[in-house]
């Protein structure tokens, strides 16, 4: 922090400097050049002690500017003053996780090693204050151990325990710096700490870390963290012995919880299963089901929305409800497909036959010259009514067949032929969307203001290959999906399909266009369509 560049406005004024006192300067952020000279005029009374017996370098440790370390050492200022407790600006320093300022004591002659009245090292302080860049840097570049212990037996595990800083606790417990089982003079152990000030998070993290059977450790009076919540007034106190309390018993104490896995598991199935019920209820209310389904729908969505990043729980897990939402996506996509291709629209019964007394032709038909030889189908065994088609790949015969789709593998006949329209528009706008987005990822972190294009092109052909790629595809997929459905809807205007589109018939035999219009209505409604031999009587087909 720039001490220079905040100012307060009763110490603005040049002529009050010397009714001033360095500390006050200093904590009322003066510009340095006013520091300075207050700290000139005031020398002879630099190492003065105030209130607790902090001096002028306490109150510039706090600060934690190294510029205000260095000027009031350089006027005289005693590095190893100690306030009334035995600490010194280090220890103040420490507590403040400023390593700026620690570094500035230490090349003035700072004792590192130095313990307070209570036998607190800087690492105990560090961790009073929690900060866990203070913590790493007197550990790595000073060799100040993790677990110092106090004349109390405190460590300073303990101490950022009590505090609830969760940063320095994980810190102290990682890769094994401190044992969370550790006992001070009077047999606590952190947790004790924790349960006694009440800390959610922090009781988790220490009880993951020592096991369940912390929970039930005794101290030298005999008390138990579970005993020191049972005594605790706040609500999280009640809060954490009830969940809590089935982890007492573990059979392995060193065990640690098992978390929320139940909550996650629920969380992370609530989109999809919602989602297959809504489908089901909608089908409960035949006639209302549009309806039901759109109000259901929306209530699952702001559930969804309105959920946290993490579970209800005090281990603070990450809630899986996004990712479950995500997943729904995928397994409807999955439902999608299987409606998509579940029946088609096979035909399993032969034409109908001109006699009364047979339903349906029979080979017999073929063998008195009734019906073609060639109409038979030799794998379904039927005589095919009219526009059924077989479909060598699917080994069945289809009405209304229009192709067979290598995409969805399956043919594209009378039953999925509308929701295949419906599919080809909806993937062609998801292309269009990709692509657009990509593009505009790519002109905002590659354009420059007054870039040229040709040299926007040159950088992203090298440097975006993989995205390049992927937009192009898209583009491609587009165009062939747009060529798809426009040759779609011109058979389909003409009440035929795909495999029902005989030659020459744009030219020779004329709809009306109003037909045509009321024919891609009709389909879309997935109502019959009519070809110009259904309505003029032509012979078209
Ligand atoms: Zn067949
Ligand atoms: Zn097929």
């Amino acid at each position: 922090m720039d001490g220079t560049s905040r100012m307060f406005a009763p110490f603005a004024d040049k002529e009050c400097t010397k009714s001033v006192s360095i500390s006050d300067a200093i904590l009322a952020f003066m510009p340095f050049d006013k520091l300075t000279e207050i700290v000139k005029n005031n020398a002879s009374v630099i190492n003065n002690k105030e209130l607790h017996g902090h001096t002028s370098l306490h109150k510039a440790a706090l600060r934690g500017d190294p510029k205000i370390t260095e000027l009031l050492i350089q006027n005289g200022a005693n590095i190893h003053a100690t306030n009334d407790y035995g600490e010194t600006a280090f220890h103040f320093s420490c507590k403040q996780g400023s390593v700026v300022n620690l570094y500035a004591l230490l090349k003035s002659g700072a004792d590192a090693t130095f313990r307070d009245t209570m036998g607190r090292s800087g690492m105990h302080h560090a961790a009073c204050g929690g900060s866990v860049v203070a913590m790493h840097y007197l550990a790595t570049v000073l060799d100040i151990p993790y677990d110092d212990v106090d004349f109390g037996g405190v460590t300073p595990l303990h101490l950022a325990s009590s505090q609830g800083f969760q940063d320095a606790i994980k810190y102290l417990l990682r890769k094994e710096r401190s044992d969370a089982r550790f006992k001070d003079s009077n047999g606590n152990i952190a947790l004790h700490y924790a349960c006694t000030t009440g800390l959610t998070e922090t009781v988790w993290t220490l009880v993951e870390f020592g096991g369940c059977g912390t929970l039930t450790e005794a101290n030298s009076n005999g008390q138990t963290p579970m005993n020191i919540l049972s005594e605790g007034k706040t609500r999280s106190h009640a809060y954490i012995r009830s969940q809590m309390e089935s982890l007492t018993d573990a059979k392995d104490p060193r065990k640690p919880p098992s978390g929320p896995l139940l909550s996650w598991f629920v969380m992370l199935l609530v989109p999809a299963v919602s989602l297959v019920n809504i489908v089901f209820t909608g089908y409960l209310f035949r006639g209302y089901s549009g309806l039901v389904v759109t109000i259901l729908t929306v209530i699952l969505f702001s559930y969804i929305i309105k959920q946290n990043h993490r579970l209800p729980h005090m281990s603070r897990w990450s809630n899986p409800v996004y990712a479950g939402a995500f997943g729904a996506g995928i397994f409807h996509t999955g439902v999608v497909y299987i409606l998509l291709t579940n029946d088609p629209g096979a035909c399993q019964t032969s034409r109908n036959s001109n006699s009364h007394l047979e339903e349906y032709t029979t080979v017999d038909h073929i063998a008195k010259g009734q019906c073609d030889i060639i109409d038979f189908c030799v794998t379904c065994e039927i005589i095919p009514p009219e526009r059924v088609k077989h479909c060598k790949i699917c080994q069945k015969c289809f009405y209304d067949h229009d192709h067979h789709c290598l995409f969805l593998l399956t043919c594209i006949a009378r039953n999925n032929h509308r929701s295949f329209i419906f599919f080809l528009l909806l993937t062609s706008l998801l292309h269009a969307l990709f692509s657009a987005q990509a593009g505009i990822y790519l002109i905002l972190s590659h354009l420059g203001g007054d870039m040229a294009w040709m040299q926007f092109f040159s950088i992203i052909f090298f440097k975006e290959g993989w995205l390049n790629m992927l937009i192009a595809g898209n583009i491609l997929s587009i165009f062939w999906e747009l060529t798809v459905v426009s040759a779609q809807f011109l058979v389909i205007s003409r009440g035929l399909t795909a495999t029902y589109r005989p030659s020459g018939w744009n030219s020779k035999y004329k709809m009306t266009t109003r037909d045509q219009v009321n024919n891609i209505c009709y389909f879309l409604k997935g109502k019959r369509t009519y070809t110009a031999r259904d309505l003029y009587h032509t012979n078209v087909v």
